[in-house]
């Protein structure tokens, strides 16, 4: 399948299976599993923060707590208010954040970078546990050793991903068109669910390598973020969003 045919499938299938099946079960997945532990004030508009379901302090040492509260209460909450207010008054305001990102030629830079940003980060505060880290184990440790030859190998590549990124971005683990396993980057808030990306395919885990993410703690050493923050990912999560993804 060449890529212009994927992309044109892939966002037939987001806007396809929103009521039934995969992509849209990822986002339930992923904006469901919450339990309300962070007061948060309402935002005005069809987004809201997507509450933690762990405490800001539950990740130290790995990462620390005033960065995880900042990061959740004022970066995402603003990405969920300059959302709202982005797409007020435009065809965006009727769309699912999938449909937005499948769609965001249509819309200027501030509905992409809002909506990335709100679903970036929803995907990645649910990638962690305090009873994380360890391995992945069935299919995901399966399909992880055929794609990278091992989980070690795997690793390596997504936090050389993140550490070659200049600037501010991600590193993804995601599925291919093929439905095997890859690892790229992208730029700000961008992501491989958007029409926009070079990489196109559904992420099942993403590294915010914005210095926002890290600072605090490990200030200009991104490297010792991306090497700490393996303690603490919910292979369990992740194996979850692969099932639904492949
Ligand atoms: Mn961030």
């Amino acid at each position: 399948m060449s890529l212009n045919v994927y992309i044109d499938v892939l966002a037939t299938r987001i806007i396809k299976t929103m009521k039934t099946t995969s992509i849209f079960q990822i986002m339930i997945i992923i904006m469901t599993t919450s339990t309300a532990s962070v007061n948060a004030q309402p935002s005005a508009g069809p987004f809201q923060l997507t509450p933690l379901t762990y405490a800001y302090n539950a990740l130290e040492p790995y990462i620390d707590a005033q960065t995880m509260e900042i990061h959740h209460s004022k970066h995402l909450a603003a990405y969920v208010t300059n959302l709202n207010n982005a797409i007020k008054g435009t065809e965006a305001e009727k769309l699912s954040l999938l449909e937005i990102m499948a769609n965001t030629k249509k819309f200027d830079m501030k509905v992409r970078n809002n909506a990335g940003g709100v679903y970036n980060h929803d995907l990645y505060f649910a990638s962690f546990s305090p009873k994380g880290g360890g391995q992945p184990t069935g299919d995901l440790a399966a399909a992880i050793d055929a794609a990278f030859e091992s989980f070690d190998n795997m690793k390596t590549q997504l936090n050389n991903a993140g550490l070659a990124r200049f600037g501010s971005g991600w590193a993804w683990l995601y599925v291919t068109p093929e439905r095997k396993l890859a690892i790229c980057s992208t730029p700000n808030q961008d992501n491989p669910l958007m029409d926009i990306a070079e990489f196109k395919g559904i992420p099942i885990l993403g590294i915010d390598v914005w210095e926002h993410a890290y600072y605090l703690k490990y200030q200009n050493k991104r490297a010792d973020y991306l090497n700490a923050i393996w303690n603490v990912i919910s292979w369990e999560e992740v194996a979850r969003r692969f099932a639904i993804a492949k």
